[in-house]
């Protein structure tokens, strides 16, 4: 491995021009390095990333110069959106020139330790939560990463003493060399993105490197509920994990550290005392659904793993809120609970949220399919939904998995709204979680909630 510092002596190209490649472009020019920036779009569609290029100091080179440069290249840093079978990676692997992820070169400049957290769902929320829980604790803390904004501009002003928060996906991890953090949190390993890796297999084998870097003095967090993180419990499966890993589940199980029982969260420190402590109860849990208990615990476990007071941990999960666009309540109109669940998907978090209702659920579900199967999600749906309304490419595809609920299509979330509106009866829930991409008919899952309260809220005016 090459001892780069990414400083002065370097010569590095950024791929992909995003918020991240952006991100990267400033921080390794404000280390001295010589920074070169490309990206597969045409330049004319690059638009304000081309003069922040220029404002950072990089230069940006057009595809077609890429192999003029990369003779001259110590190393690469590739944008979480680029994957590593994208030509121009080839090109500069080609010219013998080490490709870094983002969250590699963000690793190898920090002097802070990382907490890393991935899984299918639940990483925003489990890494805000922690966020606020080290914050509580008084512990100088950055956020960062998939979360919203780069991790590489909280890793280079971290100071020893502090810690970053780093919410990391699978694609990220595939690119990772040495990226070693002292807690790496594994939350699930759920279908997602078939449409990018060949086989479930292959992209949790991206998700397990999150912890393959680490040594005996670093932990490993994982949900023991999950078939694919539990195997890795005991026996063989064990033997793969280099670090000290402390496990939480729903229930109480031999190896958990942190469990549900009695509806009181609870703490088996794994040496010391062997009486458990009891935490907090889980009626005191702000979010909605047994998934966001397992969130609440993995997030617990890492802040008594980093030394956090219990009852610091307990005020903290208190006083979280339920971020936007996740089962976030928008509106309530004649009874009927409007709830945006956009962040949702896939089919595992359509599941995770038709099961966080007791009562009688309109699914607006659809969008664009990330070639998962739909199956499991529909038996969710006849068994938890009344009536679903599907907009979207994947409409076809998800009526297909579906025997019992009534389903009506829609072109337009207005048309949806205006659909599910109908079928809703008072106590009620119309809940926006499509299990699917939004960019067959949105720019982001963002805009999609967005359209979806906006069509809410404007059918409440026009009926007052
Ligand atoms: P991520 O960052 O991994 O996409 P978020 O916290 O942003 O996760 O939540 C995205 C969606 O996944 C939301 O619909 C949320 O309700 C759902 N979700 C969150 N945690 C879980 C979980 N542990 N299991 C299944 N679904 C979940």
């Amino acid at each position: 491995m090459s001892a780069s510092d990414f400083g002065a002596n370097e010569r590095v190209l950024v791929i992909g021009l995003g918020r991240s490649g952006l991100a990267s472009c400033e921080v390794l020019r404000a280390r001295g390095a010589t920074v070169f920036a490309t990206d597969e779009k045409d330049p004319a569609a690059l638009g304000e990333a081309l003069a922040e290029v220029a404002r950072s100091g990089a230069t940006f080179v057009p595809p077609a110069g890429i192999d003029d440069v990369a003779g001259e290249l110590t190393s690469a840093v590739l944008s979480p959106g680029v994957p590593l079978t994208n030509t121009l990676v080839r090109r500069v692997q080609a010219a013998r020139v080490p490709v870094y992820s983002e969250i590699e070169v963000a690793y190898r400049i920090c002097a802070a330790p990382i907490v890393a957290v991935s899984g299918t769902k639940g990483k925003t929320t489990t890494t805000a939560l922690i966020g606020e829980l080290f914050r509580l604790a008084g512990r100088k803390t950055r956020v960062g990463g998939n979360i919203g904004n780069a991790l590489i501009s909280e890793t280079a002003v971290a100071s020893a003493g502090d810690w970053v928060i780093a919410e990391v996906s699978s694609f990220q991890l595939e690119a990772i060399r040495a990226f070693k953090p002292r807690i790496a949190v594994l939350l699930n390993i759920m279908p997602d993105h078939l449409d990018r890796y060949h086989s479930m297999e292959e992209y949790a084998e991206a998700k397990l490197r999150i912890f393959t870097n680490q040594g005996p003095g670093d932990a490993f967090i994982g949900n023991l509920d999950d078939p694919l993180i539990g195997a890795l419990a005991e026996g063989e499966g064990a033997s793969r994990i280099p670090s000290r890993a402390y496990w939480y589940g729903l229930s109480p199980r031999r190896m958990t550290a942190l469990y549900v029982r009695g509806g009181r969260i609870t703490y088996a420190p794994p040496s010391g005392d062997p009486r458990p402590i009891e935490i907090m109860p889980v009626s005191e849990i702000p979010l909605v659904g047994e998934h966001n208990v397992a969130n609440v615990l993995a997030a617990i476990l890492v802040g008594l793993t980093a030394g956090i007071e219990p009852e610091t941990l307990r005020s903290g999960v208190r006083g979280f809120s339920t971020l936007p666009h996740r089962l976030q309540t928008v509106a309530e109109q004649n009874g009927v609970l409007f709830v945006d669940d956009s962040k949702s998907t896939t089919p595992g978090s359509v599941i995770a949220g038709l099961e966080s209702f007791e009562r009688p659920i309109v699914l607006i579900a659809g969008g664009k399919s990330k070639r998962t199967d739909f199956r499991e999600m529909g038996e969710a749906i006849d068994r938890k939904a009344k009536a679903v309304v599907l907009i979207g490419e994947a409409a076809d595809e998800i009526a297909t998995s579906i025997m019992a609920a009534q389903i009506v299509r829609a072109k337009s979330m207005d048309e949806a709204v205006a659909t599910a509106r109908l079928l809703a009866r008072e106590g009620d829930v119309v809940l926006l979680s499509p299990g699917c991409a939004s960019f067959d008919m949105f720019a982001s899952a963002e805009a999609r909630g967005e359209a979806f309260a906006r069509a809410v809220a404007g059918e409440a005016v026009v009926r007052g």
